[in-house]
């Protein structure tokens, strides 16, 4: 089981922003901003390399869960990054696909 599955499960507390049928968001545990917010589907889907062209709709939607939810933060004004890092050059850690919500602050480009 990845760490975000045992959050799903509820054996690890998250502090959750969003919740429905399919998608869960929450606070990273580890911000990198004033706002950092992990989006994931519930059902397991490793990382974007591993995604189907079956889950079109389910990854449509969490970009717009994203976006909600940045509106909700009152991001929508300054702006946000969302991020999602794939396979071990992209930084990825939990393998359990994610999209990384950040903002609140000036962000630097190109990322490290
Ligand atoms: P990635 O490197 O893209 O796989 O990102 C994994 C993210 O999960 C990191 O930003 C971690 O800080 C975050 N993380 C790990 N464990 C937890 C947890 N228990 N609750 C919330 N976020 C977590």
């Amino acid at each position: 089981m990845t760490i975000f599955q045992r959050i799903l499960a509820g054996e690890i507390p998250a502090k959750i922003v969003h919740e429905d049928n399919d998608i869960l968001a929450f606070h990273d545990i580890a911000p990198q901003a004033p706002v950092h917010i992990l989006i994931i589907p519930k059902r397991l889907i490793p990382r974007v390399g591993e995604a189907h062209d079956s889950d079109a709709e389910l990854l449509g939607r969490l970009l717009l869960v994203a976006r909600d939810i940045a509106k909700v933060q009152g991001l929508d004004q300054t702006g946000y990054r969302l991020i999602i890092n794939n396979g071990r050059d992209g930084g990825e850690e939990v393998p359990h696909l994610h999209i990384h919500l950040l903002g609140g602050r000036r962000l630097s480009w190109p990322p490290g």
